[in-house]
């Protein structure tokens, strides 16, 4: 899964890539504090562009050009405005609340015969319909968004409106009409000198070839891909690397993918945060590469390690790949009875995916298009109940008897259990200085540094606001201690700039384990609470546990 846009629609939500960070300063907003309509409307031409290049980035800025949309007083403004905010929202997997406003800025766009915006919103519901699926609505409206865009709109908006116009043509399979625009895109961002817009069309159509099987076009794309990145001194995404990687296991260059992925997969936690995001893919592109190479072991812990992340993040499409390649490394084990056991464990998997989808799918429309909420009993919504919308993480339904359960056993057992809960510092300072949204950003990274920072074994919840608690089975305190360092670590020296500009993000974390004495969740939990209060105290950015 390696397009601009996720192809799967995944359940509960789907972070479309927060593609290549770019720092939050690039974009001075600042500077329009006093600006014209006219320089207002100018800047809007830019922002536009924003979310799909640079989703991080975009949520600060777009709630600033909010307000000042608001000061301005113009409507035709603020309801361009909060178009691009819809976008932010539809990338940040709040399908539905976006596609809600989307729907109603069109009608205003029709209403008021405002040709741009008229033409934008039907790019923006082309992305929504792709997003829930609907690969036919999704193309009538991408042809409309480009039929309506004046001649007047800006190279780059153009080029915008025929890339998902691209995209919706291939998703219905018309791979000649799609690979038409992918050229015109090509020539736009060509001209435009536009690495970045390059970068996306070649990723896009090569993964398009890709999926058609032409491997040898596919590395003619890539080998394009990799030049111009060498050429103008840019790092390639993760998204990127993964549609390489798959390109050469399709050529059947196994070796050569799992290095191509190797800077991903290693050290996750020295890229830029938006890779994270497509994390679980690339391991999963890299356990597929070992299988080939006959590293069976390697790819097992990869594998393993990845559908930790997917079980963590509540990620039902990647699990279903990640079934079929744990069967088929059964398979390629001789272990045919598991390698058969397994497959129909991801058939099943398929059938419940899809199921879901359309669950979700209908409740998104429902909601989008104002109906009554859909049904709550449904299976979707148990599994939704244990779960935190925000981050995919499990919440506090689900870990706490999951915690009694655990602490029950490991006490007749004689093991112990190390409990770590983890505050954001000055969370409000980012809420109130940047936006909730930026706020809310923040807690997504965070989720997934944490899973992917918190030993596999580990069970994470985010239980409050900015609160989030790990348990961690058979571990003692000098062990807890150790781990908790680790979490506080990664967090404080990931790179937030994308996100927070120039404010720095850290935690602060409470440490308790139950040794021999039957400690209850309560007591556990109260004590790593005090001791989180005591970090808070110290000076924050740190860790308090048992003084051994
Ligand atoms: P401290 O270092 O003492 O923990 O300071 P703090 O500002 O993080 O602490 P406090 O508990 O006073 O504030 C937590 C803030 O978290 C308040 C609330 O607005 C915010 N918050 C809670 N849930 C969410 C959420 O889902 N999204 C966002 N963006 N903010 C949230
Ligand atoms: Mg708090
Ligand atoms: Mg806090």
């Amino acid at each position: 899964m390696t397009k601009s846009v996720n192809r799967h629609f995944v359940p509960v939500r789907s972070y479309t890539h927060f593609s290549n960070d770019k720092n939050i300063n690039d974009f001075n907003i600042e500077d329009m504090e006093n600006c014209t309509v006219e320089q207002f409307a100018e800047m809007l031409d830019t922002l536009e562009l924003m979310p799909y290049r640079n989703t991080n980035a975009a949520v600060a800025v777009v709630q600033k050009a909010l307000i000042l949309a608001e000061k301005l007083d113009n409507e035709e403004l603020s309801q361009r405005t909060r178009l691009i905010q819809s976008d932010v929202m539809a990338r940040q997997g709040k399908v539905a609340e976006a596609g809600r406003i989307m729907f109603h800025i069109h009608q205003w766009a029709e209403q008021n015969e405002h040709a741009h915006i008229l033409a934008r919103s039907h790019r923006l519901i082309a992305g929504f319909y792709r997003r829930v699926g609907d690969n036919e609505s999704a193309l009538q409206h991408a042809i409309a968004g480009l039929r309506e865009l004046p001649d007047t709109a800006p190279p780059s908006t153009r080029a915008d409106h025929l890339m998902m116009l691209a995209l919706t043509l291939d998703e219905v399979g018309a791979y000649e009409d799609s690979e038409r625009r992918f050229q015109e895109v090509l020539m736009l961002a060509t001209l435009m000198d536009d690495t970045q817009l390059l970068m996306f069309a070649l990723n896009n159509m090569a993964y398009t070839r890709y999926e058609m099987g032409q491997a040898e076009e596919a590395y003619r794309l890539i080998t394009k891909l990799r030049e111009l990145a060498t050429r103008k001194h840019v790092e390639l995404g993760a998204s990127q690397l993964d549609t390489i990687a798959q390109v050469e296991i399709l050529l059947g260059q196994p070796a050569k993918a799992e290095q191509t992925l190797a800077p991903v997969v290693n050290d996750p936690l020295s890229r830029k945060l938006g890779d994270l995001m497509v994390l679980p893919e690339c391991l999963l592109t890299t356990a597929e590469a070992q299988r080939h190479q006959g590293k069976l072991i390697e790819a097992q812990a990869t594998l393993d390690e990845a559908r930790h992340l997917c079980h963590e993040h509540g990620l039902p499409g990647l699990m279903v790949r990640a079934l079929l390649q744990q069967s088929e490394l059964y398979a390629a084990a001789g272990d045919y009875r598991s390698a058969y056991e397994e497959h129909k464990r991801y058939h099943e998997a398929g059938e419940k995916l899809r199921s879901s989808e359309r669950e979700a799918r209908a409740r998104i429309m429902q909601i989008a298009f104002d109906a009554e909420e859909a049904r709550r009993d449904s299976e979707l919504f148990r599994e939704l109940a244990l779960r935190d919308p925000l981050t995919g993480l499990h919440n506090r339904r689900y870990i706490e008897p999951y915690m009694d359960g655990l602490l029950e056993e490991s006490f007749t057992q004689g093991k112990s259990v190390t409990a770590i809960l983890i505050d954001l510092d000055h969370f409000k300072t980012i809420n109130d200085t940047l936006s909730h949204q930026v706020g809310d950003t923040v807690l997504v990274h965070l989720a997934k540094i944490l899973s992917l920072t918190a030993p596999s074994s580990s069970a994470l919840a985010r239980i409050g606001g900015e609160e989030f608690l790990a348990v961690l089975p058979d571990t003692d305190a000098a062990e807890g201690l150790r781990q908790a360092d680790k979490l506080c670590q990664a967090i404080h020296s990931a790179d937030w700039s994308s996100i927070t500009g120039n404010l720095p993000v850290t935690a602060s974390l409470g440490v308790s384990t139950m040794a021999r004495v039957a400690t209850n969740r309560t007591e556990l939990l109260a004590l790593a609470d005090h001791r989180l209060y005591q970090a808070k105290h110290s000076g924050r950015n740190c860790v308090v546990g048992d003084s051994l």
